[in-house]
């Protein structure tokens, strides 16, 4: 078994920036799972589907293989054997994999997958049920979160940056729809584990939550 480092929280409370950045001190390999729920809704989306309706989710379930491969220490995810990895970070494809995840056929799918990058390297992996529901022997559990309107303010700023027009109301009403969709689901819904670290980035620097978290893992580690 590798070296587990597991960090969940909600959309948009910096994750995976993080994740990169410590998995770059550490040598550990970063593990995207929000990734995997995203090449599957772009199978659903290319089937027509309504994000809705789960027994047509399920039996779409059937005819999708998600993998992933890295490439200079990159994680690429295949859909199908077709490199998606730009096409799921639209907006859409976001929106649709919101929904789909709620599906306990599609979290099913993606489970072996993720247990088996566990077993075999030294992982940093996000998610939102890795520390509960994955990876629960991992040794190091960080609950990353920060307010919901600091996290719209990033993702706002974000998209302006990029200049992408968008709305703030709108981005801040997404985030907490995501939030309910993912703390409500039946199936392992979004929650801090018992024994995770909570860090709320909303008063830190992405310097200090990484240094936090570095710290932890050197802790566990010795
Ligand atoms: O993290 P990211 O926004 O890329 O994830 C896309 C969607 O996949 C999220 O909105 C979330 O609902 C879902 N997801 C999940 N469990 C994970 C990772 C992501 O349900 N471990």
């Amino acid at each position: 078994m590798g070296f587990n480092v597991a960090i969940d929280g909600p959309a948009g409370a910096g994750k995976s920036t993080i994740a990169k950045l410590v998995a770059k001190e550490t040598g550990f390999i970063y593990v995207d799972t929000g990734a995997m729920y995203r090449a599957l809704a772009v199978h659903f989306i290319n089937e027509g589907l309504d994000g809705e309706d789960v027994s047509a989710i399920e039996t779409a379930c059937e005819g999708a293989s998600v993998s992933i491969r890295y490439e200079d220490g990159i994680q690429k995810v295949f859909l199908n054997g077709k490199d998606v990895s730009t096409l799921i970070r639209q907006e859409n494809v976001g929106n649709m994999a919101s929904k789909s995840s709620t599906v306990p056929k599609v979290r099913e799918k993606l489970l072996e997958l993720q247990r088996n990058l566990a077993i075999k390297e030294d992982v940093i992996m996000d998610g939102r049920d890795i520390g509960t529901n994955i990876l629960p022997q991992a040794e190091v559990k960080i609950y990353l979160t920060a307010s919901v309107s600091t996290r719209a303010k990033r993702r706002f700023d974000e998209l302006m940056e990029k200049g992408i027009s968008c709305n703030y109301d709108e981005i801040y009403h997404d985030i907490e729809d995501r939030d309910f969709r993912d703390m409500n689901r039946e199936t392992a819904p979004l929650k801090q584990a018992e024994d995770a670290i909570l860090i709320d980035s909303s008063n830190l620097t992405i310097e200090e939550v990484v240094c936090e978290i570095l710290k932890y893992i050197k802790k566990c580690r010795n």
